[in-house]
């Protein structure tokens, strides 16, 4: 249920290490720390005991970090992303999938830069850079899912598009100096950063292979990099530091593909989305052949009419969710034939599974002058960070389906 959070206009002190002396009243408020919000895709959360990420576990020990962050359905990199900078879950912001088709605005797809870039996929919610810079303030994002587009006529003042091809030492080199507040030395109060290395090995090799390990390796390197140039300037105990993921990843096994056909004819329904969380739209005069075909329990996945879902997956009432939703058993795929057939020889990653699933809970660390120190918080749903967003940067929440007592935990003063 979407509730309207109320602004929080008066912050507690103990959120604001500017806070440290009480404003007298004519001395202007004091400026809450900047937030830092990283995002690492596709790291399981139990990764982070296994060694890999030194930078990570300090950023633990000196902060605080969940066992398990449970993402949104479908556990997939843009819904997730949305959901984590709006509050809202993917039914209502309307990110429904990295894959749809709308009769209005056609094919939206990861690939294509210009449905990527039209704002009337996004509008549904306004993600916090939006807030932040409609409050007056500055923001910045290394990529973020949404913000190459201008949403509700607004983008971060200093933002850089996705680009693979940009080095982890350049992206964080970029992050340093928004942070310092160049060129104009007015900090934003929100910065963003995105990095996909980790979720590109665990879809190629699998969350169990070297390879995984030495992506999270290669990015917690790069959180390194971040923690030396901000306790070089000076901002690393002015900086509330936010690491997340969007979702786990689960092996999927050699043959463990299906292809469309195998789950109803073309001639039947027609497939919108491919991979986990699988969206068919009946043929014209076709329903009661594609419900047929496809609803209830079958030996990996099993599908209902979109109003049908499991409530707990806050899922099936947008119009761009697909008629029909078939949810694959973990471990299960289903791909274009020519991908199952070059398909390289063992185990490869996957993701897009029951959120509730231990390999799809997300990470989440979370270090600064607000945070509680060396503390482990029990699981908490990813809409729950939103409000912590608002309430850190000092800026009223939008409507959004975060509890916005979650997260106290995390604080290093509660408010009263
Ligand atoms: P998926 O694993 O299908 O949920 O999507 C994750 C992939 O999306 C990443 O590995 C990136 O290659 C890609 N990606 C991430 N951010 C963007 C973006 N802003 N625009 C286009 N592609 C992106
Ligand atoms: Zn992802
Ligand atoms: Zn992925």
């Amino acid at each position: 249920m979407i509730s309207i959070r109320l602004p929080v206009a008066a912050l507690t002190c103990a959120l604001l290490a500017a806070c440290a002396s009480s404003p007298t009243p004519h001395s202007p408020p004091p400026t809450p720390p900047t937030v830092l919000l990283l995002s690492i895709d596709g790291l399981r959360a139990d990764m982070l005991d296994s060694g890999n990420s030194p930078n990570l576990s300090r950023l633990a020990r000196e902060g605080v970090r969940s066992v398990g962050m449970r993402p949104s359905y479908p556990s997939l990199t843009f819904p997730n992303h949305y959901t984590l900078v709006t509050g809202l879950r993917p039914d209502h912001h309307g990110l429904v999938h990295n894959a749809m088709n709308t009769d209005e605005l056609g094919d939206f797809r990861l690939s294509d830069r210009d449905a990527v870039r039209n704002p009337a996929w996004w509008e549904g919610g306004e993600p916090i850079w939006v807030s932040v810079e409609k409050a007056g303030y500055k923001s910045a994002t290394w990529s973020w899912p949404g913000s190459e587009a201008p949403i509700r006529g607004l983008q971060a003042q200093q933002r850089r598009p996705f680009d693979e091809n940009v080095p982890l030492p350049e992206r964080m080199q970029l992050v340093l100096s928004w942070l310092e507040g160049a060129p104009d030395a007015v900090k934003p109060r929100f910065v963003a950063a995105y990095m996909e290395h980790v979720d590109k090995a665990g879809h190629k090799y699998g969350p169990d292979s070297p390879e995984y390990a030495a992506a999270l390796r290669q990015v917690d390197a790069a959180v390194g990099m971040l923690i030396d140039g901000m306790t070089a300037d000076g901002s690393l105990d002015n900086t509330n530091i936010i690491v997340v993921s969007d979702h786990g990843m689960a092996t999927v096994k050699q043959d463990q593909q299906l292809i469309p056909d195998d789950m109803v004819a073309p001639e039947i329904a027609r497939i919108i989305s491919f991979g986990q969380s699988v969206g068919f739209a009946p043929q014209p005069g076709k329903q009661a052949e594609a419900e047929k075909a496809l609803l209830g329990r079958h030996a990996h996945y099993e599908c209902w009419n979109k109003a049908q879902l499991p409530p707990r997956w806050h899922y099936g009432q947008n119009p761009r969710v697909p008629a029909i939703v078939c949810q694959m058993d973990e471990g299960w795929d289903v791909v274009t034939p020519s991908m199952r057939t070059k398909r390289t020889p063992g185990n490869s990653g996957s993701h897009g599974y029951d959120p509730a699933l231990p390999s799809m809970q997300a990470v989440f660390v979370a270090r600064g002058p607000a945070f509680a120190q060396g503390k482990q918080l029990t699981a908490f749903d990813n809409v729950d960070v939103y409000p912590l967003l608002t309430r850190l940067i000092g800026i009223p929440a939008q409507p959004n389906d975060g509890d916005p007592k979650a997260l106290e935990q995390a604080l290093r003063e509660p408010s009263k």
